[in-house]
């Protein structure tokens, strides 16, 4: 098949490209690299199954693909909101122009939503029927908000004008290719212990989220794609919930760093506790991720170690 990722030199969009391609799609990769790097698909470059499009979503496109991958989005809480007004274009325009396409062209589409739908959630673990306890005009509200409209005109496409959709609501994932600065929990921890720089966690780290490495969600989102007569929106994440705090301490204990913790105020609107419940994943797509978080915390952090002043155990 002929494949459109729309983010597809950032994290997942880099990963999720080379599953494709080897299985042996075609791949062509759309992004304006916001946050996105040319490295993380610099390798692929050379494969002829592999074309790479400098564009913007917010900006219609017309490519014959079979699936769309929609994952253009800034996902870092610093990111998005840094232009607060741009990240919702992306969402809520690149989500229309996308759909356009898929229904022009025939192809089936995938987006990537996020558990921030459920905002500071009131139901604990999230299940996809919970409808969420979002702040419509705080500062998270232009990513939330973003990926709640486009989920809306996913649904709207798809009663409208029978467009073929799919809807996966990720939760924190992390693993090689983050950027250093990305500013997300995973990054920041592992980039600070490197260097021996103190490790910041935001209010008293009482706070939960529930980590999910790479390669697991690549696979949740590979089953959705090809998953018939389900729209979702499903979770994609693992349930094994853990604090900031525990984080913390794990990233310590296995880069052997000697960093301090430190304390700062928490952000506005920071969900206090996120876990997804799975069972509609396991039951529809017969899916659950198997990396525990040390496993994944390994591997991501071999990756940082190998980055340029990141030395291995360079804070000890
Ligand atoms: P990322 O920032 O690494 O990747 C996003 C990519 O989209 C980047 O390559 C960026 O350059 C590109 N992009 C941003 N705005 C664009 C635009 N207007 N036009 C074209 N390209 C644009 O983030 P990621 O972690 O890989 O996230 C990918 C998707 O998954 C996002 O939609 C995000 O909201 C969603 N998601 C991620 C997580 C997570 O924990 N990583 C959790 C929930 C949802
Ligand atoms: N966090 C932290 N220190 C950091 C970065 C993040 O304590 O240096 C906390 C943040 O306040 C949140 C959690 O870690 O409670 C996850 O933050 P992240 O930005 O990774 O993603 P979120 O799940 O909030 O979108």
């Amino acid at each position: 098949m002929r494949v459109l990722i729309t983010g597809g030199a950032g994290f997942i969009g880099s990963h999720l490209s080379e599953r494709l391609l080897n299985e042996g799609h075609e791949v062509i990769c759309l992004d304006n690299f916001f946050t996105g790097r040319k490295e993380n698909i610099a390798h692929l470059l050379t494969n002829p199954m592999f074309e790479l499009l400098r564009h913007d979503v917010i900006e219609p496109v017309l490519v014959e693909v079979d699936r769309i991958y929609n994952l253009a989005c800034p996902a870092s809480p610093v990111h998005y909101q840094h232009n607060p007004v741009k990240t919702i274009k992306t969402s809520v325009s690149g989500a229309l122009n996308m759909l356009g396409l898929a229904k022009r062209v025939g192809a089936r589409i995938l987006q990537a939503s996020t558990s921030e739908v459920y905002g500071n959630p009131l139901v604990h673990p999230q299940t996809e029927e919970y409808w969420g306890n979002a702040n419509p005009i705080g500062p998270r509200s232009c990513y939330d908000e973003g990926k709640r409209c486009a989920e809306s005109l996913m649904f709207a496409y798809h009663a409208q004008n029978a467009v073929d959709i799919k809807v996966v609501r990720i939760f924190n994932t992390y693993g090689p290719r983050m950027l250093e600065h990305d500013g997300r929990v995973v990054s920041n921890f592992i980039v600070q212990a490197l260097k021996g720089e103190d490790i910041t966690v935001y209010g008293d780290g009482s706070q939960t989220r529930s980590f999910c490495y790479i390669d697991d969600l690549v696979n949740g989102l590979v089953a959705m794609m090809d998953s018939e007569d389900f729209t979702g929106p499903v979770n994609l994440g693992n349930p094994n919930e853990f604090t900031v705090m525990q984080l913390a301490e794990a990233v310590l204990r296995l880069t052997g760093s000697s960093s301090k913790v430190i304390y700062k105020n928490l952000p506005q609107d920071d969900p206090l506790q996120r876990q997804p419940d799975i069972s509609l994943a396991a039951k529809k797509l017969n899916w659950a991720p198997t990396i525990e978080l040390d496993e994944g915390l390994v591997k991501t952090i071999e990756y940082f170690s190998s980055r340029p002043g990141l030395g291995s155990k360079a804070g000890t």
